[in-house]
């Protein structure tokens, strides 16, 4: 097998694990994997429930900022290596809807960090949630996120069943907009974020 380097931490992998071995090839080392603990949650916001996966903080934290805002589009199939097909049969049926980025952070990456990470899950993507006003996640305070709640419009066809899906929950707020814009235009909809950021422990 030739040598394969960890995304992270850049040591050389040389031991695999028997799940690397039969499925796709980790991109983190053993190490970097252990410390990338799942950690899944339900954190309830009334009308719905969010499922989550990651703690935000530690390696996922710089993970994320790597990915997002060094633009390392490499690091795109480290999350969800080893949620890819509980997530597939989970919600097996459901369409998968990203909360979009801005524009402007659209255009600063050059990719669309969100979908490059559900695209390894076996869902059929949605699209036709957008944003009203560009507001970027940087410097939001409590009041412009709640501002987020009435932020988002949805022009995309009516279906059975949508997933919402986002990367960092801190209030809901973002959630809470996108669902409500979704929600007569399906007859189930469920919402993940890949991390839960628990802002009570940030502040
Ligand atoms: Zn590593």
């Amino acid at each position: 097998m030739s040598s394969v380097k960890c995304l992270y931490c850049d040591k050389t992998i040389e031991s695999f694990t028997l799940r690397s071995l039969l499925l796709k090839k980790d991109e983190l080392c053993p190490d970097c994997r252990k410390k990338l603990k799942v950690t899944r949650k339900r954190i309830d916001l009334g009308e719905f429930q969010v499922e989550t996966f990651f703690d935000y903080e530690g390696l996922f934290r710089d993970l994320l900022l790597q990915y997002k805002e060094c633009h390392d589009e490499a690091l795109k199939d480290v999350f969800l290596y080893d949620l890819k097909e509980y997530l597939g049969l989970r919600y097996h049926g459901y369409h998968l809807l990203c909360i979009p980025s801005s524009f402007k952070k659209r255009e600063e990456r050059g990719f669309d960090h969100l979908k490059a990470i559900f695209r390894t899950v076996q869902l059929v993507p949605l699209e036709g949630l957008k944003m009203k006003r560009e507001i970027t996640q940087e410097g939001k305070d409590l009041v412009q996120r709640r501002l987020m709640e009435s932020n988002y419009i949805y022009n995309g066809p009516n279906v059975d069943k949508i997933l919402l899906a986002d990367d960092i929950m801190t209030t809901g707020s973002t959630l809470k907009g996108a669902f409500s814009c979704v929600k007569s235009h399906a007859r189930k909809v469920k919402v993940i974020s890949l991390a839960y950021k628990n802002i009570t422990l940030h502040l």
